[in-house]
């Protein structure tokens, strides 16, 4: 390929709403443009990253035993409904209307759309297991859609789901798309790491999201330096030692005394307490957090110096229907107002404690009277807890459940997920089979997402210095760039490059020759700022020595070859860089 019969519009300077190094770079090498906020074209450079990230995933589906299928964008709501999560997800589907006033939506993901075709075209164990995927553009429609292709309204996902006749076949299923995506991250020069998370309100089973460690990353991941655990923070949990879950006044003879009310005119928060004349260290309160769940109340216990975890609070509930209560609301279930709010007492509305707080007494807690605390509270004798549950935030430097080290906590992305999903959809949607004694089953699904848009991303954020990209020959536009010095047509170093093109080409390299007529120093510019993995740089001068010029974007010192040695150095590198071919 020839620059000048390509379209690469590199820029200068990022837009100024591109924030992170990646979508700057994505934007000023010129392989997307924006239409509108989180809408974006891939221009004919992005286009063939974007194609070579999507053949290593469908390579490796293909090879871990999953059928191609492409299903359609748009889906009737019906199913939505049966399923149960047309309300759930509506802050994030897209609706239309056809002519006819009939509803649909823009699939954000397609579980119900896959479980319904299954439904009707397998009814035995003889055709378990089966894992389809697609390669598709989804639909969500995001509050803050950010990042460029990061966080977009439209993007590119794979999706695979799985069908098995139990837990166990599908606990296998669920093993082989993990060991899938650890192959497709590495091909694609990805350190992605699997972690723990969140299985969400469908709950009980397994769940790990691919992160790809980033500054820039929205998710925070808990890990251990041991290797041993991560988890992304909504799900992470540590093993805090005993005497720091027991509590205050062990020692404080007062810890048995009857709780009593005290006075505590203008203190508002856990920071307030710990003051003088008050003094209450902060594990030594209680914090009494009052939440409307599906339109009642409900209260949630923590200890003072620590963090609800929201996620994990809608996991234990079964719901995401959970909002912090208002004041008003707050005054109404409890007679009192933020800053004095208690459970000691309390019977109408449910109380939620931390496992933390367990056996925790000499505590101290708002008296629900506005201006009042209470001290000497010895939970489980004073307050009617309905439930006890892991509700905490882990914090850096805290034990790991697993080897005891402290805990470190780093910005991630996420580019993919595996999910058991047991048989919520399955039954649902009636994908029912037939065992062998001949009883009707719910088959056990799993669902497998990756985001390609989002991992060409992640490649560039991984990938980069100060002149632009540097890609994995994998994913590159062009394995190489040849940058001819002299472009006139017929004259000695375009013949040079054009040889060198083709023979390179000839074995099955993708190259590029730079046959613009623009100064050498722009030309190595733009090669540098989209991130070809070799230059290959011929002029009159170098070529007046029978040599020409080799560099690695990323990683190795410019050498000078023999001219009638530049493929085969050429060859050598790619090999040893990942070029398979
Ligand atoms: P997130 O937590 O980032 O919103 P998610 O957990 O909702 O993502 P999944 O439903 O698990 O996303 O989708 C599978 C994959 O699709 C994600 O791992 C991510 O890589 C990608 N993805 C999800 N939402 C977007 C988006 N708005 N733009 C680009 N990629 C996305
Ligand atoms: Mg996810």
């Amino acid at each position: 390929m020839h620059w000048t019969q390509t379209f690469a519009p590199t820029l200068k300077e990022a837009p100024s709403d591109a924030e992170i190094v990646s979508h700057k770079l994505l934007l000023r090498a010129g392989l997307i443009r924006k239409l509108s906020a989180g809408l974006y074209t891939f221009m004919p450079i992005g286009l063939r990253v974007l194609r070579k990230v999507e053949n290593i995933v469908r390579e490796e589906m293909n090879r871990a035993g999953a059928l191609e299928v492409l299903m359609p964008a748009l889906q009737p709501p019906d199913i939505w409904k049966k399923s149960g999560r047309y309300e759930g997800a509506s802050d994030v589907l897209f609706k239309a209307k056809d002519k006819q006033n009939r509803e649909y939506v823009l699939g954000p993901t397609h579980e119900e759309v896959i479980t319904s075709l299954v439904a009707g075209e397998i009814n035995s164990y003889r055709h378990l297991p089966r894992n389809f995927y697609q390669i598709q553009t989804k639909f969500r429609d995001e509050i803050r859609p950010r990042f460029g292709l990061m966080r977009a309204k439209e993007f590119i996902m794979k999706d695979a789901y799985s069908f098995d006749v139990d837990d166990d076949a599908a606990t296998k299923s669920y093993e082989i798309m993990a060991e899938a995506y650890k192959r497709i991250f590495a091909r694609c020069g990805l350190n992605a790491m699997p972690v723990d998370a969140d299985t969400g309100i469908i709950g009980g089973s397994l769940s790990a999201e691919f992160m790809v460690p980033a500054e820039t990353g929205e998710n925070d991941v808990v890990y251990c330096e041991s290797g041993e655990y991560a988890a992304n923070i909504e799900k992470a949990t540590s093993k805090l030692p005993e005497s720091d879950a027991t509590g205050c006044a062990d020692s404080d003879p007062a810890a048995s005394a009857e709780v009593e009310k005290f006075e505590t005119p203008g203190v508002k928060t856990i920071e307030d307490l710990e003051k003088d004349p008050y003094n209450v260290a902060a594990n030594c309160q209680i914090k009494t957090l009052v939440f409307i769940v599906q339109d009642k109340p409900a209260i949630v216990l923590m200890r003072g110096d620590h963090q609800l975890n929201e996620t994990k609070l809608m996991a234990f509930l079964g719901t995401n229907e959970l909002r912090p209560a208002q004041d008003t609301e707050i005054f109404d279930a409890l007679g009192a107002h933020p800053g004095s709010l208690g459970a000691v007492g309390v019977k109408e509305v449910p109380v939620y404690a931390d496992e933390v707080l367990r056996g925790c007494k000499g505590m101290t807690t708002g008296a629900n009277e506005d201006g009042h605390h209470i001290r000497n509270v010895s939970i489980d004798r004073d307050i009617e807890v309905k439930d006890w549950a892991d509700f905490r935030t882990v914090q850096v430097g805290e034990p790991c459940p697993v080897t005891g080290e402290p805990l470190k906590i780093r910005r991630a992305i996420e580019v993919g997920h595996v999910f058991k999903l047991g048989t919520k959809y399955s039954e649902a949607l009636g994908a029912l089979y037939l065992d062998e004694d001949g009883k009707q089953q719910p088959m056990f699904m799993g669902c497998y997402g990756i985001g390609v848009t989002r991992t060409v991303q992640a490649v560039i954020e991984q990938n980069n210095d100060k002149d632009g990209i540097f890609w994995p020959v994998s994913v590159a536009p062009f394995h190489v760039c040849i940058t001819a010095l002299d472009v006139a047509p017929d004259g000695p170093v375009m013949k040079e490059a054009i040889r060198i093109h083709d023979e390179l080409e000839a074995q099955g390299v993708e190259v590029v020759l730079d046959d613009r007529d623009q100064r050498p120093g722009s030309k190595f510019k733009d090669s540098e700022l989209i991130g070809f993995p070799l230059r290959i740089g011929i002029g009159e001068r170098s070529l007046a020595t029978g040599e020409v010029e080799l560099k690695p974007r990323h990683g190795g010192e410019m050498e000078k070859v023999k001219v009638e040695d530049a493929v085969g150095k050429a060859m050598e590198w790619l090999r040893a860089n990942g070029f398979e071919g």
